[in-house]
């Protein structure tokens, strides 16, 4: 005995019951009209551009606003920020020569982690999520802490912080978004900082900030604290407590500075090239356990792109996201209040979008059989007459499609005198039950065997839509 599958083997091709089309008409519909863009002219088609430049800030600005020229092999000395430069540049030498020439002190160990913690968490708890993305309320205490310990991160005031980093949210991977991921590595990581900016950042609201008389105090002050924070109370602290003065300053100061820097700078330049996009990959933020870990919590990315305003940046209990814990850790201890959170149900909207756009990527992969628009239509009795021509094509009737199931009728695992006998006949009941109730596989590979719709044998959706026979479809709640 043959089974199908034997068959298929034999066979180069996947589907070896391809039927031949028959030789009719195919009536116009909505589906093959041709697209409207190719029929436009190049005039309509410069309006439209010009109408898109108009009504798009983003197309405005870059065409408007002058671009700096780029940086070369000639000109990037005067394309460097100094200041930075030489900060971000010099600080992992620095604290190298402390490693190699400074002794190892437990307790300096010990505040060298509790320090980038402290001052890493002014960043991701003060600056990120709450200065730049007002994700919870804090009291005026907090609000303090939270700035004196993002100072000691040395990465700018919170104000200025937060204006760029608005802009990165708004305008993301595009040339206004000031650490574009579409730069390069590279770029986003740290040459945004090193080099001065080819244009200025988009325009981000911040007005809120302006108001807020912490952040300004901090703005103004920034530089001390930065100072104090960063280097000298680490000195001090280091030094009164346990008389390592020069650990502190080149371990839990510049050592601790370099990583809780590299560490931010991941944000910006990993958390947008590794890991998926479980909420909406159409810009490059991406989740990877591996970024969070770096960057205390703020590597879920994909989904904080997608609900920024939400205090969380990991939604499972086992992913890493210390910033999460101690925002609720402040609230339970009163220092912090109304904690954003995304409705569940809107985030699992991302996830339901990504699943069908994966599964409708795998759909595209597979050959789907001809839709009543794609294929001619008979009349019951052009059907008769057709099956009668002697042509070696045998046709049979299915639920208003004809099959030319002249390829599979030794295949037939019901046999072929059975399938013979349904030729120029409806065999619907048949095929549905009657006779045997067909399986999914049988149903698919029936489908491509479709060569014509029979009239009135079957319902035209795009004929009855054509003539405004298109009903009303039955609420399912109803
Ligand atoms: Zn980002
Ligand atoms: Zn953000």
């Amino acid at each position: 005995m043959v089974y199908i599958v034997d068959k298929l083997k034999t066979l180069s091709t996947c589907m070896p019951y391809t039927p031949k089309p028959l030789d009719l008409p195919i009536p116009a519909s909505e589906q093959n009209i041709p697209p409207k863009d190719q029929t436009q002219t190049q005039a309509s088609i410069e309006q439209e551009e010009e109408e898109f430049i108009k009504n798009n800030y983003v197309a405005r600005t870059l065409l408007n606003e002058p671009e700096l020229p780029p940086i070369t092999w000639s000109n990037w000395y005067k394309e460097v920020n100094w200041p930075q430069a030489a900060l971000l540049c010099t600080e992992p030498f620095i604290a190298l020569y402390g490693l190699f020439t400074t002794g190892f002190v437990w307790q300096t160990f010990i505040f060298t982690i509790i320090w980038y913690f402290l001052t890493g968490l002014g960043i991701t708890a003060g600056y990120h999520r709450l200065f730049a993305h007002r994700a919870y309320e804090a009291t005026l205490p907090l609000r303090y802490i939270l700035l004196v310990f993002g100072a000691g991160a040395v990465q700018g005031s919170a104000q200025w912080w937060s204006r760029g980093h608005r802009a990165h949210h708004r305008y993301t991977d595009t040339d206004l978004d000031p650490y574009s991921a579409h730069k390069g590595m590279f770029y986003s990581h740290i040459g945004w900082l090193i080099f001065k900016p080819r244009r200025k950042p988009g325009v981000a609201d911040v007005t809120d900030l302006h108001r807020d008389p912490t952040v300004q105090w901090q703005h103004r002050n920034y530089l001390t604290l930065a100072f104090l924070m960063s280097f000298i109370l680490p000195t001090l602290i280091s030094g009164l407590g346990w008389g390592d003065y020069r650990g502190g300053y080149f371990f839990a100061g510049v050592l601790r500075l370099v990583f809780v820097h590299h560490s931010t700078f991941c944000v910006n330049s990993l958390a947008h090239y590794l890991g998926d996009a479980p909420f909406d990959d159409r810009h490059t933020p991406r989740d990877h356990f591996i970024t969070a870990l770096v960057t205390l919590g703020e590597g879920y990315h994909n989904f904080h792109h997608e609900f920024p305003s939400d205090y969380r940046n990991a939604l499972k209990w086992f992913q890493y996201d210390p910033t999460k814990l101690m925002i609720s850790f402040f609230k339970t201890i009163g220092l912090a209040h109304n904690l954003k959170e995304f409705p569940h149900n809107e985030i699992q909207k991302g996830r339901y979008t990504m699943a069908h756009k994966e599964l409708d990527k795998f759909g595209r992969t597979i050959a789907w059989p001809k839709g009543s628009a794609e294929l001619p239509i008979v009349t019951y009795e052009e059907y008769q007459e057709l099956s009668k021509e002697d042509n070696g094509r045998a046709l049979v009737l299915i639920a208003g499609f004809i099959h030319d199931v002249s390829n599979f009728i030794d295949s037939h695992p019901g046999g072929r005198a059975f399938i013979r006998s349904y030729v120029g006949k409806d065999a619907t009941v048949a095929f549905y039950g009657g006779v045997h109730d067909h399986n999914t596989a049988a149903h698919n590979m029936l489908a491509m065997m479709r060569v014509a719709v029979c009239k009135y044998g079957g319902e035209v959706e795009h004929i009855k839509k054509r003539l405004g026979h298109v009903q009303t479809p039955t609420p399912i709640f109803a």
